[in-house]
This record gives structure tokens, sequence and C-alpha cells, in this order.
């Protein structure tokens, strides 16, 4: 059953009366790959000095649209169109700046074997294919988009799997790519029962854009075998109101239904959802379909993606009109992903106004100025990472024995250290040449 009148215009002019327009396959076959098939599905017509400009552009960077995602567009006002300009190139992808990186996050630095990135202590991110159903143009990891070349074999992937074996830290296995539900059926299957059987692995996580351009890959035969791999966590990829539809709920509606908890991740972006009304309208559709906002993202500073970018004060608007304002879980949390690996940084607006040791003064949403009286009777806790003999209760079996690094560290009171000096410091140089 087809839900719209776009959409059955749009599977009769793709395949005349045969469109299997539920079939995720069906819609992958016909997915939307050149400039000429775009103009024909959409009518939209480009004047020749457009096309040629875009022509380069998907050379560069290639097109693809599934379908489904294709009907959302309004191709009556596609300029302004929250769904083509994440879909459809656009010639400013081509402009470089000097500050805009092939691999922002240096993802490839950090990666002990092929496919994983290992950057936080307790957790890897493993890109476990380079397909998408459709490439997105905001896309973090632009270089590899439509690199037909890397689709990993089993056993490429087992070396990841092999390093995840090998490193008891790790308890949290986030598999991501190109987009994990693009593998077929049995592939997923084969992964996650590899990775579930790891004992140090405490959850997976799966991040996929599937639920908003290919819905209907959400199939029972794929919900089954997820559900063989609790817990795991869902993180889908929303970024604009009218990605949420009939087909994308039920999508969801499946996967809320089996039991998994979903997480939204959405890419904050210039002309398309730098609103505080757009955003705050998305977050509540979310929330209604059982979707928890968890990362509101500023824009990586990746090779074409300019046009995209928003000053980070844009974010803090939206993160000051979301707070107070609407259900504490309906609003994410708004970070920077470090140039150079650093990780996520989280940004929020001010709401700590100034401190003594007795009172700490505090603004509210609202503009109101609160005091907060600190207690007189705390009494300051020494912790020694003693836990055996500190009259809290922690289960001995359960401590993280991990030391404290960064800034935890600086306050741990069962560390010297007094400040972090960035390596290759002149003052300490100096110091050094002295002795
Ligand atoms: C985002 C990310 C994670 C997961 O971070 P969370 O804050 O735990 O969601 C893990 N590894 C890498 C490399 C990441 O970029």
């Amino acid at each position: 059953m087809i839900y719209n009148a776009t959409q059955r215009e749009l599977a009769d002019k793709i395949e005349p009366g045969l469109s299997n327009w539920k079939d995720w396959k069906w819609q992958l076959k016909h997915s939307i790959k050149s400039l000429e098939t775009f103009e024909y599905l959409t009518g939209i017509k480009f004047d020749d000095e457009e096309r040629e400009g875009l022509k380069k552009t998907f050379e560069k960077f290639p097109l693809s649209i599934t379908p489904y995602y294709l009907s959302l567009i309004n191709t009556k006002n596609y300029r302004n169109d929250p769904v083509f300009k994440q879909a459809f190139g656009s010639v400013e992808e081509l402009i470089t700046l000097k500050s805009e990186l092939r691999d922002p996050l240096s993802e490839d630095k950090d990666s002990p074997v092929e496919g994983i990135t290992h950057r936080y202590p307790d957790r890897v991110l493993m890109h476990v294919s380079n397909i998408c159903a459709m490439y997105c143009r905001h896309c973090t990891r632009k270089r590899k988009v439509g690199d037909v070349d890397y689709v990993p074999s089993k056993k490429q992937l087992a070396k990841g799997i092999e390093y995840i074996r090998n490193t008891p830290q790790i308890r949290d296995v986030l598999l991501s790519g190109g987009d994990p539900f693009m593998l077929p059926d049995e592939k997923i299957d084969w992964l996650l029962s590899e990775i579930h059987d790891i004992p140090h692995v405490e959850i997976i996580r799966i991040g996929t854009r599937i639920p908003v351009v290919l819905p209907y890959r959400v199939t029972d035969n794929l919900v089954s075998i997820l559900k063989k791999y609790q817990p795991l966590w869902i993180n889908t990829h929303f970024n604009h109101p009218n990605e949420i539809t009939t087909s994308s709920k039920e999508a969801l509606a499946k996967l809320a239904d089996a039991g998994f908890p979903l997480g939204n991740q959405s890419v904050l972006l210039a002309d398309v959802n730098d609103c505080p009304r757009i955003m705050k309208c998305l977050l509540h559709k979310l929330v209604q379909n059982r979707v928890r906002p968890y990362y509101l993202y500023q824009c990586d500073l990746s090779e074409g993606l300019s046009h995209f970018r928003t000053p980070i004060g844009k974010g803090i608007e939206i993160m000051e009109s979301l707070i107070g304002h609407t259900s504490g879980f309906a609003r994410p949390i708004y970070v920077i992903d470090a140039p150079g690996g650093g990780g996520k940084i989280p940004l929020m607006p001010n709401y700590i106004i100034s401190w003594s040791t007795n009172k700490v003064v505090l603004r509210n949403y609202e503009g109101v100025i609160t005091t907060y009286k600190e207690p007189d009777s705390y009494e300051p806790k020494k912790c020694d990472r003693d836990c055996e003999n500190c009259n809290l209760e922690l289960n001995l079996n359960e401590v993280d024995e991990s030391e404290a690094i960064g800034i935890e560290k600086l306050l741990s009171d069962a560390c010297d250290t007094i400040s972090l000096i960035p390596e290759n410091n002149e003052r300490m140089q100096r110091r050094e040449d002295n002795v």
C-alpha cells in the first residue's frame, strides 16, 4: 500500500504498474543516482550552467537518493526544501576552505585496526560498511562516501572483533559506517552474535539513518534478528520534522515495540533546521514516537560542508529555547566533536552566575535569578580510591579499576597531579634547559 499521491506517481514513473514501493530492495534498486533521473522524476529543470556545476559535484561526491526520500521533497519550492538540501547536492560542496579537513575528527588516526576508532576509554566505534541508503550531503565522512571498494568482508570485520575481544576495557560497541542496516540480514546476525559473545561487551549500539531514508528496511525478519542481541540501543538521525512520516513512524514503532531504546542524533544545518521552532517541533515529534533526542551536533569541519555550517551561537540559542521551555527528556545534548579527535564537547548556555563558599547564584530559563545555600554540615570526603574502607556502599566486584584521567584526575584526592601542561610548552622547556 502506498500512502500518498506523490509516491504513487513516482512509483508509476519508475516502473509503470509494477511498483513494489514498500520493498526496500526495490527502493535501493531504483535509487536516484543521476541528475537526469532526478530531473525526470521530479520535473525540476536546472539551467545549463548549474547542470555543469552539479555534474562536477557528483563526480566528487556521488548522488544517491531512495525514491521514498525523494518523495518527501516539495518540488514546487525545492530550493527551500530541507529534504532536497540534505539529499541533493549543491555546487557549494566543491568549495574547500583552509580550515576544513578530509578527516576532521582524526578517526583514521585513532584507529588501532582497520575499521575501529578507539577514542574513549570504555567504548569503540566500528565502521561495519561504507554503504548508505541515501548519501547525505552533510556527511562528516564524505571522504568515504561512494567508495565502492570498501565493503569489509567477514575476514576484515573479524580483525575488529578480535581487537574488541582482546581489549577488556571495551564495554560498549557502537556499530556505524556507512549504515549497518545496509548489510544483509545474515551478516548482521553474524556480526551481532560475534560481538554479543564477548563477555566484557555489556551493550551494543547501532547508528543508522534507515528509519529516515529507507524505513521499509525495518522488516519483521530484521527485528527478530536484532531481538536476539539485547541490550541493543538504536540511534537514528532525523534532522527535520518533514522526515517524520507515516512510513518512518511505522519503522520506529516496530523497533520500539520490540524493546529497543531509541535515540536520535541531529546535525545543526544552515537553512535546514537552524531555527528554535523547527527544532522544537522535531523533538516533540520524536518523543511522540518514543525516540529520545540524544545529541545535537555542531556541523563538523569536513571538506565541502561550509554552506551547512552555523556559528556555535546558533546552537546555544536553540538550547536556550529548549531548556526549561519543554520536557527535559525532549532535549538533546548539544555537542561539538573536537577537530583533531578530542571527542565530543558539550555546550550549553551558562546557568551559574556567581559563587561563594556559602552560596551559589543561579538563573533559570525565565531570567529569574536565585540563590542556592550550600550545606553547613557537609563533611568533605577525602577519596583515596580505597573502596573497601569507605563508608559508602559499593560492591567491590563492580569497582572500575581504571585510573582517573584528564580533569577528573585534577579533581581526584588520590592523585598529586596539580596541572596538565601541553606538550612542548616553552616555559617548561626553559626549565629543563636551566638545570
Ligand atoms: C561519538 C563517538 C562515540 C560514542 O560517544 P558517546 O558520547 O558515548 O555516545 C564513541 N566513539 C567515537 C569515535 C565517537 O565519535
